[in-house]
Formats: C-alpha cells, sequence, structure tokens
C-alpha cells in the first residue's frame, strides 16, 4: 500500500504548494521534492519487474515533482525517462542502447523512438 500513501502525500503537497508555497519557496521544500524524487525512482526500480506500469506512473510523478519545485533532475536519472513518452527506462529491457560513435543511443521500447547522448 506504499502506492497509494506515497501518491497521496505528493497529491496533498500539490495543493499547499498551490496556495501558500509558491510564491515563497524554501530551500527545504527543493530538498524535500529532490529526496521524493530520487525515492519515487528507487520505488520504480523496485516495482519495474512485477509492475512495470507502476515504474511509469512513479517516474511521471517524479518528473512532476521536479517541474513544480525547478528542481534540476540529475542526469543519471533524467536519462531513465524517455523523453517522448516518458516511460521508465531499463537498459536491456524497456529500452535498448546502442554505441554510435561518440554517442549512446537510447532506444525507448514504448514508443520506439530514439534519445541520443554525448558520451
Ligand atoms: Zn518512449
Amino acid at each position: 500500500m506504499e502506492v497509494y500513501s506515497g501518491e497521496a502525500v505528493v497529491a496533498g503537497n500539490a495543493c499547499i504548494g498551490r496556495i501558500f508555497v509558491r510564491k515563497k519557496q524554501k530551500d527545504w521544500a527543493k530538498d524535500m521534492a529532490f529526496q521524493r524524487i530520487e525515492r519515487l525512482f528507487e520505488l520504480a526500480e523496485q516495482e519495474f519487474r512485477t509492475h512495470p506500469e507502476r515504474s511509469n506512473r512513479y517516474v511521471q510523478l517524479a518528473r512532476r515533482l521536479s517541474m513544480r519545485y525547478r528542481v534540476r533532475m540529475p542526469e543519471e536519472l533524467k536519462r531513465r525517462i524517455c523523453k517522448h513518452c516518458h516511460a521508465y527506462l531499463v537498459q536491456g529491457e524497456s529500452a535498448r542502447t546502442r554505441l554510435r560513435g561518440s554517442r549512446i543511443t537510447t532506444t525507448c521500447l514504448s514508443c520506439g523512438k530514439q534519445m541520443r547522448l554525448p558520451y
């Protein structure tokens, strides 16, 4: 039931955020958002084998948190989300990674699109 309590917290804060936090954002809010993003990625990783659709939900929540609190998503987390359909990417499972010249090409297996990253 971790899933539902987690979501309730996010939804609850979204409400508060709109009324109070938006104008005067505190540093602790960003810290908290960042910790929650990391936690959501952990959960996504844990759930991927049994419930891949939950993983997608978790990374979407993480993305929304990073936008709401304007927290920069760390590079290593960013490359685990498909840029096009925002699916959670696991190498060899939901994504295929190839080295092409000096670039890493990641193909998302949910939408079939590619992302290229400099090596
Ligand atoms: Zn995709």
